[in-house]
């Protein structure tokens, strides 16, 4: 492999580009990222040739938090002739002689790219066939690893391979939610994206379920909220400002108008916090790993409002204020953060503590 394709928010490609950095300085790889100014996308170079299956350890996508999609770079097909795309593209792919389960076809995100959408609708079918009819593409064999075709124009293309659950599940990364109908805010696309991208299909299943309870803090005007109270659980939505009258209307929700930082739940424990407060990072960090790690809330989904300028020395620092928390007894979390599609200057977190089984030390058996 030649290095990473990672896909970003434009405007974040200095974040990916770090991150990506400081992973291969982890794994012992050198290299350098390369990208432009809102180009949504950083090729990370190797300095020497991998073997595919390494590089993917370089970097696993759950490490990632501001890359939305990435692969591993294994080549480039460039100034393919406008008469004949095809040969060329099909020679390449099949010249790397791995089958696969999957194809991607990936632009960056910008509106240049954009205007590439009809051409790919009329070529990509083409070498869909072709792949097919030679058995490089088996789409029974969910196990195979998935073909990005990462199109910078139409005339030159890069090939990525990834695994199937060391991805994001959605082409380029873009998760293409439906706005519910009555949902108070377009913000409630960013709680529901963030149960699919942080959270296993587990614990969704345990945690998202009729009669359970959520406190929402930064609740107005109520988008979290509607995604508790659509499924039947209990909201306190706290904040000052008003909540939509539809959410009200569910009968799901009791507004509770206090101080998000100081305001406390009348339960021993909830299965939810979520957080969307608009403050310092690192309060906020503070704030939920409290809740967490003392067991007033089971799970905590939250914003960190990140500054145009260190948004990656800012994350660290939220990072280290959890940590601090929870060391403070000793206990495991787990912690996954992301840049959302729905995210702009920001990034969304699950966070939840662990428990580690008490394994008793067997007795002596007498005899
Ligand atoms: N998640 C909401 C939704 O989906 O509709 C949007 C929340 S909005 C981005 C942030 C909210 O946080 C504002 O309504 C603001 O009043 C509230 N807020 C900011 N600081 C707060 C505090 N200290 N206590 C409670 N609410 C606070």
């Amino acid at each position: 492999a030649k290095g990473l394709i990672l896909l970003c928010r434009p405007g974040f490609e200095n974040e990916c580009a770090a991150e990506a950095e400081l992973l291969a300085k982890h794994a012992g790889i050198s290299g350098r990222a390369r990208t432009a100014q809102n180009a949504g996308s950083v090729h990370y170079v190797f300095d020497e040739l991998i073997d595919w299956k390494e590089a993917l350890e370089v970097a696993p996508f759950h490490a990632l938090v501001f890359t939305r999609q990435r692969s591993v770079w294994i080549e480039r097909v460039a100034e393919m002739p406008e008469d004949d795309r095809v040969t060329p593209l099909v020679q390449t792919i099949l010249g790397q002689g791995v089958r696969f389960g999957r194809l991607e076809v990936e632009t960056a995100d910008t509106n240049d790219a954009k205007s590439l959408a009809g051409f790919l609708k009329r070529f990509i079918p083409h070498i869909e066939r072709h792949l097919k009819a030679t058995g490089f593409l088996r789409e029974n064999k969910p196990e195979l690893p998935t073909l990005h075709l990462f199109f910078k124009d139409s005339s030159q293309v890069d090939l990525g391979l990834s695994r199937p659950d060391d991805a994001s599940p959605w082409p380029m990364g873009i998760a293409r939610l439906r706005m519910p109908r009555n949902a108070p805010s377009r913000s409630t696309l960013k709680l529901a994206e963030a149960f699919d991208a942080l959270m296993t299909e587990e614990e969704r299943a345990q945690s998202l379920k009729a009669g359970l309870y959520a406190v929402d803090l930064g609740a107005a005007p109520g988008g979290w909220s509607f995604q508790f109270a659509e499924r039947g659980m209990h909201v306190f939505a706290v904040d000052n400002g008003p909540l939509a009258d539809s959410l009200v209307a569910t009968g799901m929700v009791e507004h509770v108008k206090a101080d998000g930082f100081s305001w406390r739940a009348p339960r021993k424990q909830v299965e939810w916090l979520v957080c969307d407060m608009v403050e310092q990072p690192a309060r906020v960090a503070q704030l939920v790993s409290d809740w967490i790690a003392s067991g007033k809330a089971k799970r905590c989904i939250f914003n960190l409002k990140l500054p145009m300028k260190k948004r990656f020395e800012e994350l660290k620092k939220c990072r280290q204020v959890i940590d601090a928390r929870f060391k403070l007894h000793g206990d495991s979390y787990v912690l996954r953060i992301r840049h959302l599609y729905h995210d702009r200057e920001e990034v969304t977190a699950y966070l939840a503590k662990i428990h580690v089984p008490v394994v008793e030390t067997p007795k002596p058996s007498r005899r």
